[in-house]
């Protein structure tokens, strides 16, 4: 919307909500094996990004 100042750091970049306690995290992308669902390897994120509390407890990351 023209005009409108969005604060980007109330709005999470993971699932879009809006809301209170957003923390700036950096994702850790998960490899997984297939088979023995067990994580092989594990790499950070090259871009910051801002995570309501929901996305902190569901997904790899890790707090600036
Ligand atoms: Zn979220």
């Amino acid at each position: 919307m023209p005009g409108t100042v969005v604060r980007v750091s109330d709005r999470c970049d993971s699932c879009g909500d809006s809301g209170t306690d957003m923390k700036t995290v950096q994702r850790i992308y998960l490899k997984v094996d297939p088979l023995t669902h067990q994580v092989v390897d594990e790499q950070l994120a090259d871009e910051f990004e801002t995570w309501c509390p929901i996305c902190r407890v569901t997904y790899a990351h890790q707090l600036i």
